[in-house]
């Protein structure tokens, strides 16, 4: 019974089927686990005999659902006051056994939400109290702050509009290393707390965008560290201004009572965001027209390519090109391009820092990407605690293997 259960440090008292056909096996831990306080796992004195017996529910055995049953007396412990003593077979404060949620964690991570819920006969909302449960003891394990040097700094949104998370990832492994509720200066301040003063001088590098929340207290912080613009932030600001000049010219067209142009224009957005080799040959003979019905558009959509230039050639080459196309943007009378062109030169060392220090865009964009499925997948959930759970056991290299193998 022992070995299908998959239990270890625990003595069977009993086995019995219900009525409803569900599987009880009556435990006890053995006596080296007994009276244990779940925090520090030290021997304590017994305090009383709790709220009696309870059960735990394990994996199912086939299609029959099964459970443990034992005492859950409570033990007094000198720092922790009186709590409910550890039992071998579950985390605290947990009404499943260990593999149990070892196994949910694992299927949150690799499968999709219904799956889980389906398979393992749970709600949905109950998988975020298991990935917080789950996480909390990875982290305790494993530090994974060890080491770093290289990070990257960003803010993504859990819920349209209003939560957000500041995120920390490691530039060298690509993993999710630490993650919080809030973007603001307090959010990065609780991150270096936890780094703590030591390690903060060993930060050579931290990518972020141009937001002062999060360059103010790394450069206050980390006197060793060189501050770069993800380059990820800088196209999209000049996306941005390009999708401006398109909704001028756009709204012009109309309004002149150019409905052919106003039409084409339209049908043209995607061709002029797109890189150039990346381009259907519909797409391609969509700029062509552009080109010939509107140079304004055509010039920024050339603005916007230029610069993603910089990031695909080396680093002399770069900051030759960039003061081109400085000098270029500063006089092509397009006025979000100018405005572009006066912050990148305001915000130049951060942007050749990341030249510099060949920051690819392609993983930060990478982690970006995952993070943001993942944390779609989190709503539902009760807190955001639970979705930076489930976004640290998947991203941050911390989900347990499925139990028994
Ligand atoms: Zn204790």
């Amino acid at each position: 019974m022992k070995k299908l259960f998959g239990l270890q440090r625990v003595v069977v008292e009993d086995v019995e089927l219900e009525d409803d056909g569900a599987l009880v096996l009556s435990v006890r831990p053995t006596a080296r686990e007994r009276d244990r306080c779940p925090h520090c796992r030290r021997r304590c004195p017994g305090y009383d005999w709790g709220e009696g017996r309870r059960r735990w529910r394990a994996l199912d055995l086939g299609t029959t659902f099964a459970y443990l049953e034992a005492e859950a007396p409570r033990v007094s412990c000198k720092r922790h006051g009186v709590v409910v003593a550890a039992v071998p077979w579950a985390r605290h404060e947990s009404g499943f056994t260990r593999s149990f949620e070892d196994q949910v964690a694992w299927l949150a991570v690799q499968t999709s939400k219904t799956a889980v819920a389906a398979l393992m006969r749970i709600a949905w909302r109950t998988v975020g109290w298991i990935c917080e449960r789950v996480m909390g003891e990875e982290t305790a394990k494993r530090d994974l702050m060890a080491g770093l040097t290289r990070i990257g700094v960003d803010e993504i949104s859990i819920r349209k509009g209003q939560r957000y998370l500041t995120v920390v990832v490691d530039h060298d492994t690509g993993r999710l290393v630490w993650a919080a509720p809030g973007r603001e200066r307090k959010t990065v301040e609780k991150f270096l707390d936890a780094l703590g003063k030591e390690r903060c001088q060993q930060i050579k590098l931290v990518s972020c965008d141009m937001a002062s929340w999060i360059t103010g207290p790394v450069s206050e912080r980390c006197p060793n560290a060189s501050i770069c613009y993800d380059p990820f932030h800088l196209v999209k600001l000049a996306t941005d201004a390009l999708d401006e000049i398109r909704r001028e010219v756009w709204n012009d067209a109309r309004r002149q009572g150019q409905r052919q142009l106003a039409r084409e224009l339209k049908g043209a957005r995607f061709a002029l965001w797109k890189n150039a080799e990346n381009l259907t040959e519909r797409q391609a003979l969509k700029l062509a027209r552009v080109q010939k019905l509107n140079q304004r558009l055509y010039r920024a959509h050339l603005l916007a390519q230029q610069l993603r230039e910089i990031y695909r050639v080396p680093f002399e080459h770069a900051t030759l090109l960039l003061d081109a196309w400085l000098r270029w943007a500063r006089r092509c009378r397009l006025a979000p391009f100018v405005r572009l062109a006066k912050t990148i030169t305001q915000q130049r060392s951060g942007i050749e820092a990341a030249l510099r220090h060949g920051l690819s865009n392609a993983r930060v964009e990478q982690v970006n990407t995952q993070l943001r499925l993942i944390t779609r997948r989190a709503f539902g959930f009760h807190s955001p605690h639970a979705a930076i759970a489930l976004a640290m056991l998947a991203l941050g290299g911390l989900c347990p293997p499925l139990p028994g193998r």
